[in-house]
């Protein structure tokens, strides 16, 4: 089986925006449903489990359909599957949907958003009314909340939003679905899944911090839903066998992306990211997506090694003056 991922759905994508790269225009996503609709069958995630339970091998043509984090856009995608009758499961920010927390990659999109300052030393240096440079910054400041222990995740970030003069607006632009939508969206048959309580990086995260934020966090959702929670997805598909073994624990399967390290393994099933383009959702169902996927990961480290060593080269045959 295939499974394929989305986070938002929006009218128009603002390719000035840097957090829209995860959001399909709602023109293409109608037309990748409709396409899935007539070429695949979409298993819902209890079917799945019905399947694998009775020792039954999935159709060929299987494929399962998923949402993460819980966006308000969501509303729009649940109608164009309703439309088409395609089963699918919204991966659901615990807090975000019951108390409207606004998670720390939200809060990181919400500051970059409006920011058209230039910002930095001569040495790193970033144009904020350029989007390259918007996303060279947000990829700088994702990697040093992720590389903090989670305790210190919001606090890496204010310090990094200080850094870089960048304000954090009181309004999102990112809302979340609330709880009532949730129950509604369960009610019309949609699975809901869990998927932590604040995103965090789960490798930074203690036993307790990690029993929290997978276990508590599902436990909450399914009370506030009067529904099981069964299933769970990895924030950003971050997991190790520590993780792992939690997640087992609490559900009956769990989703990652397209590059968990443990393989055939039902809590850590591959899924496929879908985008904007034409191309994307065959490109998401080819067979030989994974390692063509890993081939360009591959390409780009070596890009970037043979840069690193041509930059030290330069730096020894120009010493810089003294
Ligand atoms: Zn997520």
């Amino acid at each position: 089986m295939r499974s394929i991922f989305y986070h938002s759905v929006v009218p128009r994508r603002d390719p000035a925006d840097y957090y829209s790269m995860r959001s399909v225009d709602a023109a293409q996503f109608t037309q990748q449903v409709r396409w899935l609709a007539r070429h695949r069958i979409v298993l819902s995630l209890a079917e799945v489990v019905e399947l694998r339970q009775a020792g039954r091998a999935l159709p060929r043509r299987a494929v399962h359909l998923s949402f993460d984090d819980g966006f308000h856009n969501n509303v729009v995608a649940a109608e164009i599957l309703a439309t088409y009758r395609v089963p699918w499961t919204l991966f659901a920010l615990t807090n975000s949907v019951l108390d409207g927390y606004r998670p720390w990659y939200i809060r990181l999109a919400d500051a970059l958003a409006p920011a058209r300052h230039a910002v930095g030393s001569a040495t790193t240096r970033f144009d904020l009314s350029r989007y390259e440079d918007k996303n060279r910054l947000a990829s700088l400041i994702k990697q040093r909340v992720l590389d903090a222990p989670f305790s210190s995740h919001l606090s890496v970030l204010d310090d990094e939003l200080g850094r870089w003069k960048l304000e954090l607006p009181a309004e999102t632009r990112w809302k979340f679905l609330d709880i009532h939508q949730l129950r509604q969206l369960n009610a019309a048959g949609v699975e809901i899944g869990g998927h932590t309580a604040t995103h965090p990086n789960l490798l930074r995260c203690t036993e307790d911090e990690l029993r929290n934020e997978i276990v508590g966090s599902a436990d909450r959702l399914a009370a506030a839903l009067g529904r099981a929670v069964i299933a769970f997805s990895y924030p950003d598909g971050r997991l190790d066998a520590r993780v792992r073994d939690i997640v087992a624990e609490r559900f009956t399967l769990a989703m990652a992306t397209h590059r968990p390290p443990l393989c055939d393994d039902i809590f850590a099933m591959r899924r496929w990211s879908v985008g904007s383009l034409a191309a994307d959702l065959p490109r998401a169902l080819h067979p030989m997506s994974g390692i063509l996927l890993r081939a360009r990961a591959m390409r780009t480290v070596i890009k970037h090694r043979v840069k690193s060593i041509l930059r030290a080269r330069n730096g020894i045959s120009h010493p810089h003056a003294r």
